[in-house]
């Protein structure tokens, strides 16, 4: 197994085979991760997703990078956190099982994620990492795929380096 590994990073900077873009169900673009991912992929890529109708919840849909480094763009819909009461947990592994299932599907060796959910959405990220980190490790069972958890600043490094840590 290839140990997953968190960095500090802009997602769009990164020369890996997909990144995950913390979507919308519109798929339309939006602010945080997703706006920065429209803004340096390009407007192909709103021409692409507009093609989709949309997606659900715990869902995934996958697009080219376009002007990105990363050949792929796994969009992914977060839950909105409510509290917790109304499946936001189950949902957000569903997010991370499913864009790996994509990037098993195209053969990939690399994919980045965000800290989904964590941003507007407002799931506390103390909880989210432990999903993320929980969830990938399964799936990190039956694939060799790189797996990078892209920390957008120093808290999100330090939530991520605590809960990877071995102990
Ligand atoms: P959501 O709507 O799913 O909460 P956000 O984009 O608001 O998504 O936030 C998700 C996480 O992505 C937050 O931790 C935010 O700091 C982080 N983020 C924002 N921009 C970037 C970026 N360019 N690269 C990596 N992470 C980013």
């Amino acid at each position: 197994m290839v140990n997953p590994e968190a960095i500090t990073a802009n997602i769009v900077s990164l020369n890996v085979d997909a990144i995950v873009n913390a979507a919308n169900s519109s798929l339309l673009g939006g602010g945080g991760v997703d706006g920065a991912i429209h803004r340096a992929a390009g407007p192909e890529l709103l021409s692409e997703c507009r093609q989709l109708n949309g997606c659900s919840t715990g869902q995934a849909k996958v697009t080219l990078g376009y002007r990105l480094p990363a050949r792929y763009i796994i969009h992914t819909v977060g839950p909105v956190w409510h509290g917790g009461d109304l499946g936001e947990d189950r949902l957000l592994a569903s997010c991370y099982r499913t864009c790996m299932a994509e990037a098993a599907s195209l053969a990939l060796k690399s994919i980045a994620f965000p800290a989904i959910s964590t941003g507007v959405y407002g799931y506390p990220l103390a909880l989210a990492t432990r999903i993320a980190v929980d969830t990938i490790m399964n799936q990190l069972e039956h694939t060799k795929i790189q797996v990078m958890f892209v920390c957008f600043d120093d808290e999100v490094r330090a939530v991520y380096e605590e809960v990877l840590s071995p102990g």
